[in-house]
């Protein structure tokens, strides 16, 4: 508990000073990306300046994703929560992931139509879906198989999450598994420290998974792993379903799940 409290305060103080300087980089960045793109668009594609403009676009794009990273992990994006239905948001941007991973890797979700929805920021979810996407794809620079998988779990009181105070209940789980390098002990116990990255520099920012725990920790729900080193990881995401929380909530009529599990 101690850890989690430290975990929780270090968070908070990054997020106070990252939130602030994302923010005003961020318009700084309309300015660069704005001007570059103006620029390219008018010069002819044999003007001599445009690999330079290019390589400014390209910088100030990286540099643009680096700070929308920034200010999700310090939540300075305005939420707006709604029932969602995981199982169709998944189903909707399959040929985004399909892109992410690229063509060495296969797909394979089992998505099924029954599972219960959430009351959960659609984007924020995307952001839990995509970042874990990416580790997948980054563990299997060789290519294999990333499953993604929905179903409605019960979680009871002694499941081995990472977030602890969880209350037992009904979830909706999303996992996201890899046939990838896998994980030792030492570096499973870490990801989710922000600014926690085995990557090289300008590939990773170690901001993934702490933005995931965030997220997840903030709507109430529970986080677990399993990775064994040369075999792959999988991570799981629950979050409560939206019709079983104690807030009183504007879904319209509830999906029933028929199946647990
Ligand atoms: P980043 O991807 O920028 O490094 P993350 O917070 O998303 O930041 O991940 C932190 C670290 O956790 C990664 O650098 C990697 O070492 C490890 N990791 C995360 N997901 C996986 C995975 N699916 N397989 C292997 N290692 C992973």
């Amino acid at each position: 508990l101690e850890a989690q409290l430290r975990h929780a305060q270090k968070m908070e103080a990054i997020g106070r000073l990252t939130g602030g300087i994302a923010h005003d980089f961020n318009n700084i960045l309309t300015v660069i990306n704005g001007n570059s793109e103006a620029f390219l668009r008018r010069c002819s594609p044999d003007d001599p300046r445009r690999t330079e403009i290019e390589d400014i676009r390209h910088a100030g794009e990286r540099a643009a994703n680096l700070t929308q990273q920034l200010l999700a992990f310090t939540r300075q994006q305005v939420l707006a929560p709604e029932c969602v239905d995981l199982s169709a948001t998944i189903t909707k941007v399959r040929a985004m992931l399909a892109t992410l991973v690229g063509e060495d890797v296969e797909l394979a979700l089992d998505v099924p139509p029954h599972v219960a929805p959430v009351w959960a920021d659609a984007g924020q979810l995307e952001q839990i879906l995509f970042n874990l996407a990416a580790n997948a794809r980054d563990a299997m620079p060789g290519g294999g198989v990333l499953s993604i998988r929905t179903a409605n779990v019960h979680l009871d009181a002694c499941h081995p999450g990472r977030i602890v105070g969880v209350r037992p209940g009904e979830y909706v789980m999303l996992s996201v598994g890899d046939t990838g390098a896998g994980m030792d002990e030492s570096v499973q116990a870490q990801i989710f420290e922000p600014y926690f990255t085995t990557k090289p520099v300008g590939k990773g920012t170690g901001l993934g998974l702490a933005t995931v725990f965030g997220i997840v920790q903030q709507s109430g729900g529970q986080i677990d792993l399993t990775s064994s080193p040369g075999a792959g990881t999988t991570v799981s995401v629950y979050l409560p379903r939206a019709w079983s929380s104690t807030a009183a909530l504007p879904c319209a009529t509830p999906r029933t799940s028929p199946q647990q599990g």
